[in-house]
């Protein structure tokens, strides 16, 4: 199945110069959504997590789906302020603008293995810093599966290979 029908691409969003890949339509299509968590799940087989976590917003979409398919925990990696308690915090830079990401702590005994998971891989600065609470909280980031990964922006090569990166399609 060609997944990349159902990625729309919307240029100019969400600032003027960034080709916005857009995962909606995918969403839409009950087979094919089915068949990108199934390879995601291919692709990241080999990594033996204990855990996903997904990074706000899209990154929960595909991590929850991806955790039930695997049996496994879900972490909810959240933006700031939305998390209760205590909580880790990354700052980062995306490929338009900066955010700060949050991981409760305390929820799972360290030295468990997790699957980091967004919907796309651009310049992998989401990921570094999910990897790096990930890091704060005392877990293993085993890798990180994504949809879609934009090549010519560098994220593999940012995150280096401590973090193997698996990626479903690629730009
Ligand atoms: P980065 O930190 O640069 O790897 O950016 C990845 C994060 O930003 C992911 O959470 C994506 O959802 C989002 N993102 C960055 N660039 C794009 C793009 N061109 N199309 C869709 N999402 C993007």
């Amino acid at each position: 199945m060609d997944l990349t029908r159902y990625i729309a691409d919307v240029a100019d969003f969400p600032q003027p110069g960034i080709l916005f890949r857009d995962v909606s339509p995918l969403l839409a299509d009950a087979v094919a959504f089915g068949a990108a968590v199934h390879a995601l799940g291919a692709a990241a087989a080999d990594l033996e997590a204990d855990l996903v976590a997904g990074i706000e917003a899209r990154g929960f979409i595909f991590g929850a789906a991806l955790a039930t398919r695997l049996g496994r925990g879900f972490l909810p990696v959240r933006k700031r302020g939305k998390l209760p308690g205590e909580v880790h915090r990354a700052s980062y830079a995306l490929e338009y603008g900066e955010d700060v990401l949050e991981l409760r702590a305390g929820i799972v005994p360290a030295g468990a293995r997790v699957l980091l998971v967004d919907d796309v891989l651009a310049t992998g600065g989401t990921l570094d810093a999910a990897r790096r609470l990930a890091q704060a909280a005392g877990l293993v980031a085993v890798g990180a599966a994504v949809l879609v990964e934009l090549e010519a922006l560098g994220g593999r090569a940012r995150l280096g290979t401590s973090l193997p990166v698996r990626s479903v399609l690629r730009y």
